[in-house]
């Protein structure tokens, strides 16, 4: 599968991936996203949510933030999102490194106004970061979603970049008495804590079980 674009295209291309199921499987699994945008005539890189829509990456945030207004005058932005696998210990720091995945998207983030496509987004928000917990709770307010601007970037414009397994020393460097190897990491949930205001005798609701390790 090749690069959509030649600034898309990842060198190490034994690492590169372009084939939407890659991407979109590192995406939904990852939850935050960095979002680099042009502000003021200088760059800006934000952490935050996101979600994803088919083949569209979504962005939400304060109709008054720094990125609404941003993107109003320059819709270029530059994404990534990255699932930190673990260290990667060679027998040198130099051949150190990390296990990856990661995907970077270059796009034009459109601002979606259309009352019901919003709603749709931010459902898609709350589906992502909160599975099952939808139905059990207040709906948007339209009040809420007016004070909710949300963007949508296509995916057409973006490359995976996958790393995974042992190190890569230098060959003479394999006759050194070190420790080698793979250090995995992955991000664990704690035991949820109920809120000290729940109202007494309202249960742990099931769609909890998605948090416990
Ligand atoms: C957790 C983590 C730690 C890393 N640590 C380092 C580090 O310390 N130093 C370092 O130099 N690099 C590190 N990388 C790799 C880094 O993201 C770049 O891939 C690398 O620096 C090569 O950059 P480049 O511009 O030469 O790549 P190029 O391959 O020339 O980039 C060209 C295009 O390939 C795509 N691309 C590049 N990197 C990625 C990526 N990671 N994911 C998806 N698409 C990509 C983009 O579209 C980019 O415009 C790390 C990556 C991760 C995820």
């Amino acid at each position: 599968m090749t690069a959509p674009s030649q600034r898309a295209t990842v060198r190490r291309s034994e690492r590169s991936a372009y084939d939407p199921e890659t991407i979109h499987s590192i995406l939904d699994e990852a939850l935050i996203a960095h979002v680099g945008f042009v502000s003021e005539g200088a760059p800006v890189v934000l952490p935050m949510l996101h979600a994803r829509i088919r083949d569209r990456l979504l962005l939400h945030g304060s109709p008054a933030s720094s990125l609404t207004r941003a993107l109003k005058r320059n819709p270029a932005v530059c994404v990534t999102v990255t699932i930190f696998d673990g260290l990667v210990l060679a027998r040198s720091a130099f051949n150190s490194s990390a296990n990856y995945r990661s995907v970077v998207v270059f796009g034009r983030a459109e601002r979606i106004t259309g009352l019901a496509e919003r709603a749709a987004a931010l459902d898609a928000f709350t589906d992502k970061v909160m599975p099952g917990r939808r139905p059990h709770i207040r709906p948007n307010h339209e009040d809420e979603l007016k004070q909710t601007a949300v963007f949508a970037v296509p995916l057409d414009e973006a490359s995976a970049k996958i790393r995974s397994g042992p190190p890569h020393d230098e060959d003479e460097d394999y006759e050194l008495p070190i420790w080698a190897g793979e250090v995995p990491a992955a991000m664990v949930w704690g035991e949820p804590e109920p809120d000290p205001e729940n109202l007494a005798g309202v249960p742990a609701p099931e769609h909890l079980d998605h948090y416990r390790p």
